[in-house]
Parts: C-alpha cells; structure tokens; sequence
C-alpha cells in the first residue's frame, strides 16, 4: 500500500505530537442506537484524554447478511460489481448515525465514505485489496478537532467504481488507516473481550490470551479465526501497528498484536482454528504434461478465486493425473464455470465437485523448534474418530481437512489435545 500523503501526514502530525487512535466497531457494537451512543462515548473519551480520534464502523448489526439474502432473492447469481453497490450502503447508514451521536453529544464530528477519503483498491469487486490512502482529509478534519468516522470495509477503484473488501474487511480498512496516520495505534471494538485459543462460541473453556505476534494472528485469521480480517494483520505486521482488540461493553483489557512475545517459542501450539464452508474441486483425467497446472491454475487465479490447498496423483500409467484443489463454497460456482471451461479446452476427462468439508488447524510459532505436533494432532482426530481427507503443513500449522459436520467437534478434542485451556502466558 502506498499512503499518498505519507509525508504530509508526518509533517501534519510530527509538530503536535499528539497521538492518534483509530477506533473500530463492528456490526454487532453498532447494532442500535443504544450502542451508537456507547460507542460514540468510547470515541468522546479518548478525545478529552488529549488524543485525535478516527472512529471506522461497520454496517449495524446483521445488515451486510440481510443485503445479502435480499440481493439473493432478486437475482441467484448477482453481479460482483452490483453487490459492491449494495454493501457498500450498509456502513454508510452506521457512519452517519454516528456523526449524529457525537453532534448531540456536544462533539464535532464527520463521516467520511471510502470514496471521500481515496480510500483506493484495485478492482477485485468483493474482494478489493487497497493499493492507497489519501489521508489528507482526514488529517486536516483531526486538525480541526473533529472526530472522523469512516466507512468501513469499502474502496473506490481509479475509475470510480464501488468495491468492499471481502466480509469483515472493516478491519483492514481500520489497520490500514492506523498504518498511513503516523504513530497511531488500532483499537478493534467487538463482542468478545480478545483473541481466543479458539473460538469461544466452540469452546467454551477458550483462553483470552493477552498477546498474540503477528505471525500467529495472520495464520489464525487466514485460517478461519473470524475476530480480525487477516488482510488488517499484514497491514499491521508489515506498518508495526499495535492492534488491540478488545470488548466494546466493558473496559477490560483484550489482547494485544504485536510483532514480539515473550516466551514466543516456549508455547508450541497457541490456537485452533476453524474454516467452515469449503469446497473441493477435482480434474479427474488432466494430461499429464509441462504447463497443464500452470495454464490451470492461472486461469483460476484470473477469476480470483482462491485455492487453498493442492493435491496431485499420477494415474494411468503417469500419462494422467487428478489434480484436486478446495475453494472456500462461495466461489463454488466460479470455480465449476471456470474448471468446465478448462475441462474442454485442455481434454480433461471430468470435473468433480465436492462441498460440505471444513479445515481444522493447530498453529504455534513453537512449532518450529518443536516436532511431534502433526501426530498428536492426527492421532487425536483419530482416537475422536474423525476422518482426515487432506493433509497440508507449514513452518507453523498444521491443517486437516474433514467433514464439515465433524469440524466443531475437532476443534474441541484439539483444544483438549494440546491443553490450550490451561494458562501459557
Ligand atoms: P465484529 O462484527 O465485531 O467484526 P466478528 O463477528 O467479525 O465481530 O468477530 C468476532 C467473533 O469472532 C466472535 O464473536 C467469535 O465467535 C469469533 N471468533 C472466532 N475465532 C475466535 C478467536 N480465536 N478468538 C475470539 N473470537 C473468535
Ligand atoms: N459489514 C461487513 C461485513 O459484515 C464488513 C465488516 O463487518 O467488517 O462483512
Ligand atoms: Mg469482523
């Protein structure tokens, strides 16, 4: 990302010396007017402790699945660059209740739309990444004494046409803004008081832990750890932001992301996580051959659906190969058009389809230094009875794909497995 005003704003803001907190609500911290205004006193409070506040909202509550559903009614199959417009609206009425909080809380304060803010991504629709930020105006509306409220999880391409981020890029919008607003840092107001070895909805024994590194957090999100968009945690790592995500009900302390822990490697596996919903693809019969895979996988990625894992096996006297690969479900269907496509392009025998699986994973930065973590895994998965179709490792995670029916109960014998309840920190 490249913050267009970079300079500017450390011009800007190196004389004052006052610091910038950049304050983030999710759907459920805005869901009714009640709780705008207790996130509104959030904001009010950490101005009168001297600091400029940019406050980034989410759409209230459940409204992004409501847009959803209703977008669905009308047309199955809507287009990607529609349901940006449609989104897109949802954080817009959360941002402009907010300045109206604020206003009738005595407090000066403005919202801003990704697009007035240059809130710039590419054109992915649904899934925009952001290539930069003109903070300039928000700079100049800090300046002034106004809160700034910005729409979350939305861009504009060069072009001017709407994007969102992909679901829960509030986040990213959050972290991102904290990366360009020179020394400020990231507060993530949800429903849960921090970032859990798991997901506390799943189990329910889950450890707060009081700080997580980036590396961690980044596999944990990317791996279906739904309390930050894993996009907001490269943008943290790579512009050293603190992120705090905490509670927006009550003031305890949540969990720090930071680039160091201590005892960082002592502590071999730090969570589980769970991705829900994922689909598996396979070219049955594909000519085993130099630059099959790589025309295959180029078109996939020219649709900007993302493949998770691979797997390959020769068959038929190595003249042939299965190559298999999973999505997440919701690109499903781009995938089937795109694989079909190739399948009558390239020869390739059939394609099957495959939904209902989930992926458990154990992540730690312990892992490295630790071995052993990939069997105990397996053999409790096994003793639970639970089957394991796939297999992918890294430095530091371990992943399975099973059964979607079978995914929460995996994350609970895992948790039980590696003790992730009992104190580490
Ligand atoms: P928001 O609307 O505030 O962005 P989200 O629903 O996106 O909130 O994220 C918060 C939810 O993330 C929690 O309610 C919790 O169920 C879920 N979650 C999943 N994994 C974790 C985890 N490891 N720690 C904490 N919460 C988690
Ligand atoms: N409102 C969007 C969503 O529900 C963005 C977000 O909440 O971060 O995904
Ligand atoms: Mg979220």
């Amino acid at each position: 990302m490249r913050a267009r005003t970079g300079t500017e704003t450390g011009r800007l803001f190196g004389a004052r010396n006052m610091s910038i907190i950049v304050q983030k609500f999710g759907g459920s911290s805005v869901a009714d007017a009640e709780k705008i205004h207790r996130a509104a006193r959030r904001a009010i409070k950490a101005k009168l402790d001297g600091h400029q506040v940019v406050m980034v909202l989410s759409a209230m509550g459940k409204t992004t699945d409501k847009l959803i559903t209703l977008a669905k009614e009308v047309n199955p199959n809507p287009p990607k660059r529609e349901m940006d417009m449609l989104l897109t609206t949802g954080e817009q009425v959360s941002i402009s209740l907010m300045a109206m909080a604020l206003e009738a809380a005595g407090h000066q304060a403005i919202s801003f739309t990704g697009r007035q803010i240059g809130m710039v991504t590419d054109a992915s629709h649904t899934k925009a990444r952001i290539r930069s930020i003109d903070a300039e105006r928000i700079c100049k509306e800090l300046n002034a004494g106004k809160v700034v409220i910005v729409a979350g999880f939305q861009g504009v391409t060069e072009e001017g046409a709407l994007t969102t981020l992909g679901r829960g890029g509030s986040d990213t919008t959050a972290v991102a803004l904290a990366a360009v607003l020179k020394d400020s840092i990231c507060e993530i107001y949800t429903d849960v008081d921090g970032v859990y070895t798991t997901d506390p909805r799943i189990v329910p024994q889950a450890r707060k832990m009081n700080e997580i590194n980036y590396d961690e957090m980044l596999e944990l999100a990317s791996l279906g750890a739904k309390v930050m968009h894993s996009r907001s945690i490269e943008f943290g790592k790579k512009y050293n932001v603190p992120i705090h995500v905490r509670s927006s009900l009550t003031d305890t302390e949540g969990t720090m992301i930071v680039a160091q822990t201590k005892g960082m490697e002592d502590v071999v596996v730090r969570g589980v996580t769970l991705k829900r919903d994922l689909a598996r693809v396979v070219l049955v019969g594909v000519p085993n051959k130099p630059g099959v895979a790589s025309k295959i996988f180029a078109r996939i990625a020219q649709q900007g659906i993302v493949v998770d894992d691979i797997i390959q096996n020769i068959v038929e006297h190595a003249k042939e190969a299965n190559i298999g690969f999973t999505v997440a479900g919701t690109d499903l269907k781009d995938a089937d058009l795109v694989c079909k496509e190739l399948g009558r392009e390239l020869g390739i025998r059939s394609v099957e389809m495959d939904s209902g699986l989930a992926k458990v994973s154990v992540v730690g930065v312990g892992m490295k230094t630790h071995t052993g973590v990939a069997a105990k895994m397996f053999n409790a998965l096994a003793y639970a009875q639970i089957n394991i179709q796939n297999i992918t490792t890294s430095e530091i995670v371990v992943s399975c794909v099973v059964n979607a029916e079978e995914g929460e109960k995996a994350v609970q014998v895992l948790h039980a497995e590696f003790e992730l309840d009992k104190a580490k920190d």
